[in-house]
């Protein structure tokens, strides 16, 4: 038995790896500290046995420190950001801000527990991206863990520089850390801000599916529990002091998602009368395509082409391989997000 303290645990892939970890380690406690910002929703984790919720921000070094040491935690998973690419561009201060600040802030906190106070056998893992190794032309080798850094956002250059305080922490200090990047993730429980949920609730409510540039930016797509299932493997067999790289194994160009969606809104309707009733601005509603909302807008600044990741590391180190096919993970996404409109309605002021 042990305590897992997860940093933005009721945030999207925080939230599926509280409930991925506390299905399968039943004796485990988890205590989840997250700010509760936009993105977080406490309802997604403050009711689950063995799960505490310490509303908390990660720059506040002498709470997670206190948290680490009171309650004997051995294990931190860092997922708190800022994590919106979008944002980023608008407002980079809280990127900065929450991304490298806060990562320090918690890695000052576990240095002072783990390696002063309390030494002894520990493991912090950083949650990060491969936005960082910046973009990829078509023709070009896929990430690898020795990729260069050239991140292009300012989202993935926080992200880039927290990476970089996490190494070092390992290499100055000794502190035992492992860093997973990972692909773009899709499943229950995203914000409505980003691509699949986005177009998806747009589709239902008849709005514009606004469609960056050309539509041609490829993205690796991994489902959530396997990147959960990525994770586990890290913190089970990784190596500390090395990064492993998790993907999903398939590139998809967003056009191509997008007609997926579309596709797959269509064909719910057409199954399902009742969504015509709960969903009347839809399109499918009226029998007409999802499609006739696509409307092509100016790109995005800085828009990373394309994104790949080689995972032969984690498979070969870790034995981890993606469970999940894009196309079966986008149809009980889909499903989930048809099925759970209570979650993501009061959301959608948010944005
Ligand atoms: P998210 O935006 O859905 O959730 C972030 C969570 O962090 C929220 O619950 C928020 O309240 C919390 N948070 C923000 N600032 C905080 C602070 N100062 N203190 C405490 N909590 C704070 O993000 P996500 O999509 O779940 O991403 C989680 C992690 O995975 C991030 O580090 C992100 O960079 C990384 N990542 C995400 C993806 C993806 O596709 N979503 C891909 C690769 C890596």
């Amino acid at each position: 038995m042990q305590t897992l303290l997860v940093t933005g645990g009721a945030g999207f892939i925080g939230t599926n790896f509280v409930r991925y970890w506390r299905e399968r380690h039943t004796d485990d406690r988890i205590i989840v500290l997250d700010a509760l910002t936009y993105a977080g929703v406490a309802a997604n984790v403050s009711g689950l046995d063995r799960v505490k919720l310490v509303e908390g921000d990660i720059r506040d070094t002498d709470l997670v420190a206190q948290l680490l040491h009171d309650n004997d935690i051995r294990t931190l998973i860092h997922f708190a950001a800022e994590s919106h690419v979008d944002r980023s561009i608008s407002g980079p201060d809280a990127f900065v801000s929450t991304n490298i600040i806060g990562t320090h802030s918690l890695l000052k906190a576990a240095r002072s527990v783990w390696l002063d106070q309390r030494p002894g056998d520990h493991r912090f893992h950083h949650v990060s991206t491969d936005e960082v190794y910046g973009s990829l032309e078509p023709d070009d080798p896929a990430f690898s863990e020795t990729t260069a850094y050239a991140p292009n956002s300012p989202y993935s250059a926080s992200k880039a520089a927290s990476d970089h305080l996490v190494r070092a922490y390992h290499h100055t200090y000794g502190l035992n850390v492992t860093t997973s990047n990972c692909s773009n993730n899709y499943g229950p429980y995203q914000f409505p801000e980003k691509l699949i949920p986005l177009f998806l609730i747009n589709c239902l409510h008849g709005k514009p599916l606004p469609i960056y540039g050309d539509g041609m930016n490829v993205r690796d797509w991994l489902h959530v529990e396997d990147h959960c299932r990525g994770i586990e493997k890290v913190l089970r067999v990784g190596e500390p002091g090395e990064t492993y790289n998790i993907g999903g194994g398939e590139e998809v160009p967003n056009l191509v998602i997008i007609d997926r969606i579309c596709a797959a809104v269509d064909q719910a309707f057409a199954a399902d009368p009742s969504l015509a009733t709960r969903f009347p601005d839809a399109p499918a509603a009226r029998g007409e395509a999802s499609a006739s909302l696509k409307v092509f807008v100016e790109d995005r600044a800085g828009h990373d082409r394309r994104y790949a990741i080689d995972e032969r590391k984690a498979r070969e180190c870790l034995g981890y391989q993606p469970d999940r096919d894009f196309a079966q993970g986008l149809g009980q996404t889909l499903q989930w997000y048809l099925d759970n409109e209570a979650w993501w309605l009061p959301l959608l002021k948010a944005r």
